[in-house]
């Protein structure tokens, strides 16, 4: 079978082309994939011929519901998709004033090992391709019916560390015939995979890069995350340093507050150190308390983002959304998992 929805305009038509058919067929194929059909039999405007082909030849199989939240707070939504192969991965939308945003997976788990995030502690499964990157998005906006006008891939997993599929993913929620999706309306996180980073820069795209630091030296960092001991936080800020020259965009850092871990002074003033002089952005999250571990949220968070604006750094401190139904990223999964234990590999 194959696997239609990771295709290009450019590769449906010469798909279409090769099965006897009119090039602006491939077109209309990606418009109706686009629009979240699950069978050939709803491409009403395509040739019997052609959806037989389709039918016998391409997976173009849905994401299905395996669970939904609902946020009695403020309408966000989670969803845990089934993929084809019965593996689960969430999705959240969320509503700003700005739009509708939604925060797709990148990979089933995630390999990274981050001591305070619920979606690593199963390691990584596998990596999405680049149709289930898109239909996240697609069969989000069609079942809540909500335009979706912006993408932040900080769901579960590393989009660096799957990067071919999630350059391809871009191009496709990019393209005019389809979601027509802008890269100024899309934000990728990352936790500091230092070549991504800069293959990312090379190619020159608008969107916003947000580095997961949570930590400022060293010692902090390289004990709350793995992906720290190889090269260092030097490393890493040298690499956000080529990623602004090249593409000259404001790089988020991304900042969970960890009660007496990452909170204190000497943290926003090594932070502030670091930062000044660029161009930056720092987001504080208030920690996630998740079940499996004994890390705590902070008591401290205004009191840092003082200490950071006294010293010209711009902070701000996340909303949280869907507090009550689980949104942060890799729970939800993990709970469906302790209860079905269906997964498979
Ligand atoms: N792998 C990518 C994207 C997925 S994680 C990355 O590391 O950026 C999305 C964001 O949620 C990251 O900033 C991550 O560090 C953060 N995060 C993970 N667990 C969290 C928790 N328990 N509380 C607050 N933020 C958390």
């Amino acid at each position: 079978m194959t696997d239609l929805r990771s295709m290009t305009v450019e590769e449906l038509t010469a798909w279409c082309k090769d099965r006897g058919q009119p090039a602006f067929r491939g077109k209309q194929l990606f418009q109706w994939l686009s629009r979240g059909v699950s069978s050939a039999e709803e491409m009403t405007d395509l040739p019997k011929a052609l959806r037989a082909v389709i039918d016998e030849e391409g997976d173009i199989s849905p994401l299905t519901i395996e669970r939904k939240q609902v946020s009695k707070l403020d309408g966000t939504i989670k969803y845990l998709w089934k993929l084809s192969d019965g593996n689960c991965i969430e999705t959240v939308l969320m509503g700003y004033h700005h739009g509708n945003s939604v925060c797709i997976s990148s990979q089933v788990g995630c390999a990274m090992g981050c001591a305070f995030c619920a979606s690593t502690i199963g390691g990584k499964v596998r990596d999405l391709t680049a149709g289930e990157l898109l239909a996240q998005v697609i069969f989000t906006q069609k079942d809540a019916g909500r335009p979706i006008s912006n993408i932040v891939l900080m769901g579960i997993g590393e989009p660096l560390d799957n990067y071919d599929n999630v350059r391809r993913f871009l191009t496709l929620v990019n393209h005019p015939a389809g979601l027509n999706i802008g890269m100024r309306h899309i934000s990728l996180s990352t936790c500091g995979l230092i070549r991504g980073i800069d293959r990312l820069a090379e190619e020159g795209l608008q969107l916003t890069l947000s580095v997961s630091l949570h930590a400022p030296d060293d010692e902090t960092r390289s004990a709350l995350m793995p992906v720290n001991r190889g090269k260092g936080v030097a490393a890493l800020f040298a690499a956000c340093r080529r990623y602004f020259e090249k593409t000259g965009r404001r790089i988020s850092y991304e900042y969970a507050m960890i009660d007496g871990v990452n909170d204190t002074p000497r943290h926003a003033e090594a932070l502030a150190r670091q930062l000044e002089g660029t161009v930056a952005h720092v987001n504080l999250i208030p920690l996630n308390h998740v079940a499996e571990s004994p890390l705590k949220p902070s008591t401290h968070v205004a009191a840092f983002q003082r200490q950071l604006e006294k010293r010209g750094i711009t902070a701000t401190v996340r909303r949280r959304l869907g507090s009550d139904i689980d949104a942060s990223c890799g729970q939800l999964r993990r709970k469906a998992m302790g209860e079905s234990r269906s997964e498979r590999r």
